[in-house]
């Protein structure tokens, strides 16, 4: 079965001899606290900062999941009564703001509709600490433009941004300087087994963190930070997916080139169905449109059938997410998928639609 689910989502073919490497290299037995799990996690930072292209002055730190990466900016950037402004469009905006607002009791929303951007000009964030935004919105497949998220930076100056970049980062080159804080776990774009995710911040997001001084979690900013000076964990860390993500980027094209792939990639997909004529995507504005998630709608018996069809067929679809869970379903543009399989997955549709 090939998987196209937008997260957990297919994984690198290369993965059993990563496995098999990191047993064999004994790192799987070694200490979180040891010389040998500080060079890999060293190794590992230097080659984010130089595939994903991410600026020095930002500090990378490991997490668990995107989940748990809400909590820490609520308890460690926040705090109970920090104010912070969500902007979202679809399910995970969603989430992120009802987590939040259950630990500071004061995020707020701005929720806009999936075919439009916030308007910036009437935006008030006046007196808000945080701003945060769903850079690619999984559920319902739209992402936001960099020229929006270079604008909101400079037309926003006073708060911080949040940027959640889960089914993103990996995959799209990110705007880095547009937002103090970006986050994503590995079961989406990096193409691994989920149980790590990734948190990326600034100078500016560090300093708040220590301004409020928060530190009454294991998990608290001020602690993870403390220990990546020494290339180390707050906890023992998940150390068989910090080896394969290490392994995995290392054999990797630049954010840059793997970007242009996925936009080729889309394009190719747009054009297939365009001239399909059958299943249209959610949101035809392409501004809007993400990279790495398709979401495409149709009749809602006939979208059932298409799953369920291609399932037998060893082709798993995401479904439809929310108010859009009987009517779309999605399909990953992600790195670890290959052209092959897209081919092969065309393949299925061109059939289908011909019986
Ligand atoms: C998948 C996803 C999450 C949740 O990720 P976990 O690793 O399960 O916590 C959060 N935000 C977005 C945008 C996602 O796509």
């Amino acid at each position: 079965m090939i998987s196209f689910y937008p997260g957990p989502s297919k994984v690198w073919d290369t993965l059993p001899r990563y496995m098999q490497e990191a047993w064999e290299s004994g790192i799987l037995s070694v200490n979180h606290r040891s010389p040998q799990f500080a060079q890999l996690w060293q190794e590992l930072v230097n080659t984010l900062h130089q595939k994903l292209e991410i600026p020095e002055n930002y500090t990378i730190l490991p997490a668990s999941s995107a989940t748990e990466c809400w909590e820490i900016i609520a308890q460690s950037l926040l705090g109970p009564g920090g104010n912070s402004l969500h902007l979202y469009n679809g399910a995970f905006g969603e989430k992120w703001f009802e987590y939040t607002n259950k630990l500071t009791g004061a995020a707020h929303r701005f929720a806009f509709q999936p075919d439009e951007l916030p308007d910036l000009a009437s935006l008030q964030t006046g007196g808000y600490q945080l701003l945060a935004l769903t850079h690619n919105e999984t559920s319902n497949g739209t992402a936001l433009p960099d020229s929006f998220m270079h604008q909101l930076r400079m037309q926003h100056a006073a708060p911080l941004i949040a940027a959640d970049a889960t089914s993103s980062m990996g995959g799209v080159a990110l705007p880095w300087g547009a937002a103090d804080v970006w986050f994503a776990s590995v079961q989406k774009c990096f193409g691994l087994p989920a149980g790590l995710a990734l948190m990326v911040c600034s100078p500016r997001a560090v300093a708040a963190a220590e301004e409020l001084g928060e530190r009454n979690h294991y998990n608290s900013l001020l602690f993870m930070l403390d220990n990546a000076r020494k290339h180390q964990t707050t906890h023992t860390p998940n150390v068989l997916n910090l080896y394969l993500l290490q392994r995995s980027l290392a054999e990797r094209h630049t954010q840059a080139a793997v970007h242009r792939e996925l936009v080729a990639r889309q394009r190719q997909w747009l054009e297939f169905l365009r001239l399909q004529d059958h299943f249209e995507p959610l949101i035809n504005n392409p501004v809007l449109q993400s990279t790495t998630i398709l979401c495409l709608q149709g009749v809602p018996n006939e979208v059932s059938s298409l799953k369920a069809e291609a399932l037998a067929q060893g082709f798993y679809l995401g479904n439809g997410y929310g108010p859009w869970k009987n009517d779309t379903f999605r399909i990953a543009n992600f790195p670890a998928i290959t052209t092959q399989e897209i081919e092969q997955l065309q393949g299925f549709f061109t059939h289908w639609l011909e019986h």
